[in-house]
């Protein structure tokens, strides 16, 4: 399978504290013009940071013709956007969404769902299909039952691990058998809900691209930069001087430092899924977010983290969560099957990486 792997200790060893927060603040939010210049004096540069989809949401462009102000209305509309399609499209939580509508309305023939929706959910079916169910579009009767969100932000005297009967009873309304998909209708059987939330980022990135790419080519104007939600990131163009863009991949044992990062040049989709975003603990056991549909309780495949390069944003975000579900071997075999490049880093610490990965993958080192 070409994979390389990388003693991680050594990488610890040779870390060098100081670039964590460099890379944080600078590589993370890609703002590689600090460094080497945009390779055009005009070029200029805005960046907005707030929420969005409950995580953080950066948003940093640059260009050589439009204005400051052409630029911070640009991504103003694109965090309009992300906040319109969590609230009319994607959330479960939100009455004004349409996959809490669907439930609503979803009689014994099903609802009908907008192409938006439906096509989603299609692309959703294949990964799900494909991952041999590892990820699944409809595991809200087990996501809700755990609510990691909700309970990520208790004390641990507060935080409440479900019984056995409580999973497998939500386990009898999750998955690939209770959901149906056919001529612009969705079916769900009661007690069956839709979590998107292990796309919706990715989803979101392949929607800015567009954007982004439609701004530049009726404008004829030039636009490079970086949007990042949470753990999905986007490059977008080439920047003038034809230095790579730098993407880190955080630390999963300390997640405010990191390994080291990816080197892309143009537009590419990077998501990453960990152990650490997102998680409680209980008696001494962490319960984390991503929850595997074979047993129920959080994926224990022996990763902490998944990495995903794609030029899709869906992909890349989709896969990140089937992989770290599945495992090194597993989820190695489902990166590749979609031409991704994959980077994981186990219990022990170790990374590996698939050979596109490889490729453009750089490891902190002391001799850097
Ligand atoms: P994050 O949302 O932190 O970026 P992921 O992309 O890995 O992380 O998505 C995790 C979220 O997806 C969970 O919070 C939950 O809502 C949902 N989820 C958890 N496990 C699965 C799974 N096996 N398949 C599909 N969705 C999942
Ligand atoms: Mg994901």
């Amino acid at each position: 399978m070409d994979n390389i792997s990388y003693g991680f200790e050594l990488a610890k060893k040779n870390f060098r504290r100081g670039q964590g927060a460099w890379l944080i603040l600078t590589v993370c939010l890609c703002a590689a013009c600090a460094f080497c210049g945009c390779g055009k004096e005009s070029a200029v540069r805005h960046s907005l940071a707030d929420t969005a989809m409950g995580t953080l949401v950066n948003l940093t462009f640059y260009s050589g013709d439009l204005s400051e102000e052409e630029l911070r209305e640009l991504e103003d509309s694109l965090l309009e956007e992300i906040r319109g399609k969590e609230r009319e499209l994607l959330s479960w939580r939100e009455e004004t969404s349409e996959v809490f509508r669907v439930q609503q309305e979803m009689g014994p023939g099903g609802a009908f769902v907008s192409e938006e929706l439906f096509e989603l959910l299609r692309e959703c079916r294949k990964v799900e299909e494909d991952s041999d169910g590892a990820f699944s579009p409809a595991l809200g009767a087990l996501t809700r039952l755990w609510n990691m969100d909700g309970q990520a932000l208790l004390p641990s005297e507060e935080t409440r691990v479900p019984s056995e009967e409580e999973i497998r009873a939500a386990l009898g309304h999750c998955g690939p058998d209770h959901m149906k998909l056919t001529e612009g209708r969705l079916f769900l059987e009661e007690g069956t809900f839709l979590d998107l939330g292990a796309v919706g980022k990715g989803y979101m990135l392949d929607r800015i691209r567009k954007e982004l790419s439609e701004k530049a080519s009726a404008s004829g104007k030039s636009l490079w930069g970086v949007a990042s939600l949470g753990g999905s990131v986007l490059t977008y163009g080439e920047k003038p001087d034809g230095t790579p863009w730098k993407v880190a991949v955080a630390d999963p044992e300390e997640p405010g430092e990191t390994i080291g990062y990816l080197e892309l040049k143009g537009s590419w989709c990077v998501s990453t899924s960990g152990d650490y975003e997102r998680f409680f603990e209980k008696d001494g056991v962490r319960y984390h977010h991503i929850l595997d549909p074979s047993t129920g309780y959080p994926a224990k495949s022996g990763l902490r983290s998944v990495t995903i390069l794609s030029e899709s944003g869906f992909l890349s975000d989709a896969l990140s969560t089937a992989c770290f579900v599945l495992g090194q071997e597993r989820g190695t075999k489902l990166a590749e099957k979609y031409g991704a490049g994959i980077l994981t880093v186990d219990e022990g610490g170790e990374i590996s990486c698939n050979e596109k990965m490889e490729g453009v993958f750089r490891l902190w080192r002391q001799d850097e």
